[in-house]
């Protein structure tokens, strides 16, 4: 049985252009349903900005204690080398971004609008149809944003797959890679080689990824990247 909603506003899509437009009108008292089909943030709290952002952190303190390791920084130096443990920098990872999702809700719970959780298509202008757990939902509203955001680009002659993963998986690696060609030096690309290459010994790996990566640079502009990884640490 199919479960109808008629709604002032449907905001499409729950990442930071649509989450913030939902919340918007729900604060200026318009009837309001946000429709997202994984997770309230979008990419950028699941799998892009807060994720990147939280793993560079870990990469950033891991690289400097080991720097303190080799007694190169003001003659302090630790007694052993220290160890990345990359399940529990993963799970502290997961938890950040667990608890800012937490946040997201309450803010569209605070200002009133209604979360749907599946997949939106529309059968006109005005009506979307919404697979959820529960069965479907139509929703019917008399003003629509379409925040449906991007997803990762697939090249051609580097299709994912295997070795060969997108931004997302590089954000959730069970393993450290012993080499990786990034390719695409834009802000992402560039963002996942130098917490990949933190977390790893500093030195030949970082300078084989950037010899990669430099070429490619004007395809970057256009694509989010690839990466190719090489066996495991
Ligand atoms: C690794 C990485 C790092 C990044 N770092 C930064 C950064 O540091 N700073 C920065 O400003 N930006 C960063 N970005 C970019 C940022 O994530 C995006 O600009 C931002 O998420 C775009 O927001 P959006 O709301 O337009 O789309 P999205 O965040 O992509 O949200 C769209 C949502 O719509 C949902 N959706 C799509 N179609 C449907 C449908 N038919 N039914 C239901 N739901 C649907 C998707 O599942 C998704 O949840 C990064 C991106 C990546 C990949």
């Amino acid at each position: 049985m199919t479960t109808r909603i008629d709604t002032k506003v449907l905001v499409l899509g729950g990442g930071p252009g649509g989450y913030v437009a939902a919340i918007r009108a729900g604060q200026l008292g318009l009837d309001t349903v946000l429709v997202d089909r994984d997770g309230l943030g979008g990419t950028c709290l699941n799998r892009g900005c807060i994720p990147s952002k939280a793993l560079i952190e870990a990469a950033t303190r891991f690289a400097s204690v080991s720097e303190l390791a080799r007694g190169t920084i003001s003659g302090v130096r630790l007694a052993c080398a220290p160890e990345l443990d990359l399940a529990a920098t993963m799970q502290w990872k997961d938890g950040i971004v667990e608890r800012l999702r937490g946040g997201v809700a309450s803010l569209l719970h605070r200002s009133r609008v209604r979360v749907v959780a599946g997949w939106g298509r529309f059968s006109d202008a005005k009506t979307c149809h919404v697979t959820t757990a529960d069965g479907e939902v139509a929703i019917v509203a008399e003003h629509v944003v379409l925040a449906t955001g991007s997803v990762p680009a697939e090249l051609p002659m580097l299709p994912f797959g295997g070795p060969v993963v997108s931004s997302t998986e590089a954000l959730a690696l069970r393993e450290l890679p012993r080499r990786l060609v990034v390719v695409g030096a834009g802000t992402i690309g560039l963002e996942l080689w130098h917490r990949l290459s933190q977390a790893r010994r500093r030195g030949r790996h970082r300078r084989a990824a950037a010899q990669a990566a430099a070429p490619l640079r004007r395809q970057a502009q256009r694509t989010r990247p690839a990466l190719a990884l090489n066996g495991t640490a």
